[in-house]
């Protein structure tokens, strides 16, 4: 017997299947998804790779190297993923290791057991008082020791998530002998499940529009005859019109029909009152695969569903890997979140890949939302999709009543204050009723950043491109409140101290510029002082170990105003809220991007839907400079079709998502004419393709220049964008040119189907 190979780690121009044989003592026991090592070219080093096929002759391979040793007794991956990896390499140029490496958890082919490495400071008082000294110069260091001092020993996965660092923070700590390893056989609490099947949560009885809905849904995952086709579906439903009860009874039938699930939501939506949801419906036939499960205990719950002792998967992003058979229905919930766009290679899409997997098993796709994209829903004019509407809630809870207010008007009526006077008094009147409020502005940070009024130099960071941003920190372990300002870089996490001269013209008059949540916490607290708050952004977040902890103080009512960035809009579901402000709305706006207004669009709406969602009738005031933006405009009105309609022509003329693909090729490099030539070269490679080859006259090819944010960490940016009739085209097109050009050293990234062009 023989088999095709694929390799673990490849370049694109050896990435490929290779024969081996299959020794006498392997026979019957490697399958198609095995993992094992073989040795690999002249010098038959031994490689890490994948069986794709069995086959009985080895064709016109005369020279067979037998596979040297079978790594995991059973498969690792079934077959449609394979076929999956195939797909994914065309799509989105990447090698088949790229793709399996998506799809395979770190711990399945690295660590072993269940020992926990936990993290623990060497010296917690030395480690406070350089804290204090200002000594260490990386945001990142500085959250994982304040961590550290507050929770003494953490899991280092946990560490790491919650302070956004990588290992090699946590390693540079240990080299300065700040920080030290243990390793223990500590589990954190593992959630209650439900013993007894019995004891499980009823569905709800839908209502007369969920009905409607679930009817086409339950319709399509019995429909037997047309499995071969794709059944998607957009759930276009308002807040609180109970979505997820739907997500949930078309579940169960998948399951009953004897098929499996996966259920996609977005990163910060995996919060245990979800979790509870549906573990209180499904008990343990469900995984729930959030990102603070510890890479043994994802090894495991992975292990549980390709060996199908599971049937629901309920996830993030990368869930949609999930190693499931005959997967009958994928949901992705808020299908417009950016999260689910993969921002390191292969930059896949949660979206897409659902398709294939949906195409390939002969699932239902069900998209829902509040605020589709506007590529979903053109899905459903064109006939790719039907479109099903829940147009009232659930509950009896109402819409809230929303209200621009302009700020240009403020001030000319002498109003100084980031509060308009409708807001204040309404903030006021909600405290006073014991009721709570959610203040939104989609900026982190004390202010924005710091500006000389002499001469307009703004700070920026000494090795990246953009502004440093201006942030207070408590002293650790100063009383609260004692703050201290500095600059941090949010690309890098440097942190400078605010100069008190301006560094280009020795200005004395250098300031900070515009408001970010930590400042309106401030002002908040300057000019209401009876109102409690609490604020939640990344800063405060990653000062936490979860978003979890700070939500349930909020719920707990122990604070009257929650304030955040976009974060504290999505999903949450808070029935004493009855208030939502949104400052600075037209801010999302100023963003030279061609998703600008769908976002802002988005932001405002949630945001909106967060207010009232019990008893009392909820209210939305929107203050914006810009009052006549018409995203701002129909998002106020809650008026999603008439925004489709005017975005959707813009996108047409333009040729932007879903009229036309666009494909953006970055270089970057330490020495900025070394990257600059290589992008122009680059560009004529891709010219001269263009003439040669058939098919491509219409692809536009845009000139190499800087990338908008041209210097990341001391690398310089470059880059090439294109645009075509779809990805699949630019994929086709771009593939050839780059797997031959000579990058030298120079970084490359390639995303086709940005998210966003900034
Ligand atoms: P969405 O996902 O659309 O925001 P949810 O599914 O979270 O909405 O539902 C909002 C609220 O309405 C929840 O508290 C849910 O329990 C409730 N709900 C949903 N469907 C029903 C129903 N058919 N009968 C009663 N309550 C419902
Ligand atoms: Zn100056
Ligand atoms: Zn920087």
């Amino acid at each position: 017997m023989f088999c095709d190979v694929v390799l673990r780690e490849s370049t694109r121009a050896f990435d490929r299947s290779y024969t081996y044989a299959i020794p006498a003592e392997m026979q019957g026991q490697v399958a198609v998804g095995s993992r094992v090592q073989v040795p690999f070219g002249g010098g038959s080093r031994l490689q890490e790779g994948y069986v794709q096929a069995l086959k009985a002759d080895a064709g016109s391979d005369f020279y067979i190297k037998p596979i040297q040793k079978l790594l995991t007794p059973r498969p690792v991956l079934r077959p449609d993923q394979l076929r999956l990896a195939a797909r994914m390499r065309d799509r989105y140029i990447c090698t088949y290791g790229d793709a399996i490496r998506c799809m395979l958890p770190a711990a399945v082919t690295s660590i072993r057991g269940k020992r926990t490495r936990m993290v623990m400071l060497t010296d917690p008082e030395e480690a406070q008082s350089i804290l204090n000294d200002g000594a260490i110069d990386r945001i990142g260091q500085v959250r994982v020791i304040e961590l550290l001092l507050e929770y003494g020993s953490v899991p280092a996965i946990e560490l790491m998530a919650a302070a956004q660092v990588s290992r090699s923070t946590l390693n540079t700590l240990a080299k300065k002998d700040l920080i030290q390893f243990e390793n223990t056989n500590l589990r954190p609490e593992e959630e209650p499940l439900p013993e007894d099947e019995t004891e499980l949560a009823q569905d709800l009885i839908p209502n007369e529009e969920q009905e409607a809905a679930l009817a086409q849904i339950l319709q399509a995952l019995t429909d037997e005859a047309t499995t071969a086709g794709l059944r998607e579906f957009l759930l276009f439903g308002i807040t609180g019109s109970g979505k997820t009860e739907i997500y949930l009874q078309a579940a169960r039938q998948a399951i009953a029909n004897d098929r499996s699930v996966i259920i996609l939501v977005p990163e910060i939506a995996l919060t245990p009152q979800m979790t509870a949801r549906i573990r209180a419906r499904f008990g343990t036939s469900a995984a729930v695969l959030h990102s603070r499960l510890l890479p043994s205990e994802r090894a495991e719950q992975w292990n549980r569903i390709l060996a199908d002792e599971i049937r629901l998967v309920v996830g993030a992003r990368s869930a949609i890997f999930a190693p499931l058979a005959n997967i009958g229905l994928i949901v992705l919930d808020e299908e417009q979140e950016s999260t689910y766009k993969s921002e390191t290679h292969p930059r896949y899409h949660a979206r897409d890949i659902a398709r294939m997997r949906a195409r390939d098993h002969g699932a239902v796709l069900l998209l829902g939302t509040a605020t589709p994209s506007i590529e979903s829903f053109q899905r459903t004019e064109s006939g790719y999709s039907t479109l099903l509407t829940l147009s009232e809630r659930a509950t009896d809870a109402e819409l809230a009543k929303t209200k621009i207010v302009d700020m240009r008007s403020e001030l000319a009526a002498g109003n100084r204050s980031l509060f308009s006077r409708e807001l204040a008094a309404e903030l006021r009147e909600a405290v006073k009723n014991g009721h709570q409020a959610m203040i939104l502005l989609n900026r982190r940070g004390y202010s924005g950043f710091v500006l000389c009024r002499d001469c307009g130099k703004v700070i920026r960071c000494r090795v990246c491109s953009v502004a440093m941003t201006s942030h207070a920190r408590q002293v650790a372990g100063a009383p609260p409140g004692q703050l201290k300002e500095q600059l941090i870089c949010h690309y890098c996490g440097r942190i400078n101290s605010i100069p008190t001269t301006c560094p280009n013209c020795g200005s004395k008059r250098i300031g900070r510029f515009g408001a970010g949540t930590q400042q309106v916490e401030e002002l908040m607290r300057k000019e209401f002082p009876e109102i409690r708050t609490l604020r939640m952004d990344q800063d405060t977040t990653a000062a936490r170990l979860s978003h979890g902890e700070l939500l349930a103080s909020f719920i707990n009512r122990e604070a009257d105003v929650l304030i955040g960035t976009q974060m504290i809009a999505k999903g949450h579901d808070i029935p004493n809220v009855t208030l939502v402000g949104v400052l600075a709305a037209d801010l999302m706006l100023g963003l030279s991007d061609f998703r600008a207004a769908e976002r802002a669009f988005a932001l405002i709406t949630q945001a909106a839907g967060r207010a009232g969602r019990g008893d009392e009738p909820g209210k939305v005031i929107i203050q914006a400079y810009n009052i006549d933006d018409f995203a701002i405009r129909c998002a106020a009105a809650q008026d999603y079709l008439t925004f489709y309609q005017e975005e959707v022509a813009f996108r047409r003329q333009l040729r932007y998502p879903p009229f036309g693909s666009i494909a953006v090729a970055t270089l970057s490099g330490q020495t900025e004419s070394t990257v600059r030539e290589r992008t122009q070269l680059l560009h004529a490679a891709l010219a001269a393709h263009r003439r040669a080859e058939q098919g491509y006259g219409d692809i536009e090819l845009f000139d190499a220049t800087r990338a908008p944010i041209h210097r990341i960490r001391g690398r310089y940016r470059w880059r090439i964008v294109l645009k075509g009739q779809s990805a699949e085209q630019l994929a086709a097109f771009l593939a050839p040119v780059l797997d031959r050009f000579d990058f030298q050293r120079l970084s490359r990234s390639i995303d086709i189907d940005p998210y966003q062009l900034m």
